[in-house]
């Protein structure tokens, strides 16, 4: 179902659900790496993973949630995503003591999707092993690229031989439902050879592929490095000529790009990272998590050792929260129905709208049926732009300066996330060209 502009009287229903029932989708962040990759901007604690106080933490925060009853949680969850920093480095265990931190009655639905995500490295059998028993139902693998060079630049602690381990070591727990990240947009001295690493990612045959557009984040060493002289990002013309290809690949493969970034096959797709492009409820714990209930939405602070002092406090350890106006939320509604295949729906979009979608689809950029409007690869490529130019065409429209700093910030997770999520989890960056 594509999505209205305006916030329908059933969405009005869903808020208030929610007030009643809770919120049925848990970001969990995992802060603990074992170095920080060149590009990395995330909330991340390089230092020995410590599995006790990472329970011990979520623990305190979850009881003053409960204290504070603003963002409370649902007697079932649908969804829980544990993202990081690397969740695989907390062992085998892990998963175990978080359902206990959560509830194990939370997490008893025949339908719950538990995603984890690991990096090749860490992800061993005992591991794979551990969360399968937890209950965990879905794994994210790290593997950014097959090309060994460009995985040593990247700072990446595994070889491809390793990735290609970690997908069989997932099924043979009985971790069937699997995801994998790659990375495009590398920089040309690196000769990585992109037709090659999706050939690779395709004959593994897992059920999800991720891409991220590498972005050159200017307070990380990748960034620095770019101001130095030292690095070159890859010209926009190759950008756009690497996922066009990708997009295309993965099509042949059978695999539905259900958002920008984002490619499944049949059923595959992350119910979970659809309650965030759908404008749903979530709860974020853990440092620099985000959480979002219209129209609140708060982050925790981001650093994990000042999160961690903060979260004994009796109130949660949140460092800043918006309240969206309803212009904002249309900004955000129409950024979040173009990046995804559920689309925008055309009813009731002012004149200058609806003239303004008929050159999209002129030039390439979009198709609309059954009155929904669909970005195509070409216009995801352009959509930060395509957003605010369309928020343009209302009354109330917020300035172009203003609606651009108001798109949800570029996350990882819930995301960070292709152009950005809204979340402290990568759910993939994407550059606007
Ligand atoms: S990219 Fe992933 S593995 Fe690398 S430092 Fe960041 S969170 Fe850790």
């Amino acid at each position: 179902m594509s999505v209205p502009v305006r916030l329908s009287e059933s969405e009005t229903a869903v808020d208030a659900a929610v007030d009643a029932g809770g919120i049925c989708s848990l970001y969990v962040h995992a802060p603990f790496c074992a170095s920080r990759c060149f590009y990395c901007d995330f909330a991340v604690k390089v230092a020995p993973p410590n599995a006790d106080e990472w329970l011990e933490a979520l623990s305190w925060e979850f009881r003053a949630l409960e204290t504070e009853g603003e963002f409370t949680l649902a007697s079932s969850l649908d969804t829980i995503y544990v993202g990081g920093g690397t969740p695989s480095l907390l062992g085998p265990a892990a998963m175990d003591g978080l359902a206990r931190v959560v509830g194990p009655e939370r997490l008893q639905g025949a339908d719950l999707e538990w995603t984890a995500e690991a990096n090749p490295e860490s992800f061993t059998e005992e591991v794979a092993a551990g969360w399968r028993r937890a209950g965990v139902t879905r794994v994210s693998l790290g593997i950014q690229s097959f090309h060994e060079p460009s995985l040593r630049w990247m700072g990446r602690l595994h070889g491809a031989d390793e990735a290609r381990s970690a997908v069989r070591i997932a099924r043979e727990a009985g971790l069937t439902n699997v995801s994998i990240d790659l990375i495009f947009g590398l920089p040309d001295h690196l000769g990585r050879d992109w037709e090659y690493d999706v050939g690779q990612a395709l004959a593994l045959d897992v059920d999800h592929v991720s891409l991220w557009g590498l972005t050159y984040e200017p307070t990380t060493p990748l960034g620095q490095a770019v101001e130095a002289g030292r690095e070159t990002p890859p010209s926009d013309r190759r950008y756009e000529r690497e996922y066009l290809f990708a997009v295309d690949r993965l099509a042949e493969a059978g695999y539905e790009a259900y958002e920008v970034s984002n490619f499944a096959r049949a059923s595959r797709s992350s119910r979970h990272n659809m309650i965030y492009w759908s404008g749903e409820p979530y709860l974020g714990v853990g440092n620099g998590a985000h959480s979002f209930k219209h129209p609140v939405r708060r982050w925790n602070f981001r650093d994990w050792d000042v999160y961690r002092a903060g979260v004994r406090g009796p109130t949660p350890p949140v460092d800043g929260e918006e309240r969206l106006d309803p212009d904002q939320r249309r900004l955000e509604r129409i950024w979040l129905a173009l990046r995804t295949r559920r689309g925008l729906s055309v009813e009731g979009l002012p004149p200058a709208a609806e003239r303004r979608t008929q050159r999209w689809i002129e030039d390439g950029l979009g198709n609309e049926e059954d009155g929904t409007l669909r970005l195509t690869p070409r216009g995801w490529l352009v959509m930060d732009r395509l957003t605010v130019e369309l928020d343009g065409d209302f009354d109330g429209a917020l300035t172009r300066s203003q609606s651009k700093s108001d798109l949800p910030a570029p996350l990882a997770g819930p995301l960070a996330g292709p152009l950005a999520a809204p979340i402290a989890a990568p759910l993939g960056k994407f550059r606007d060209i």
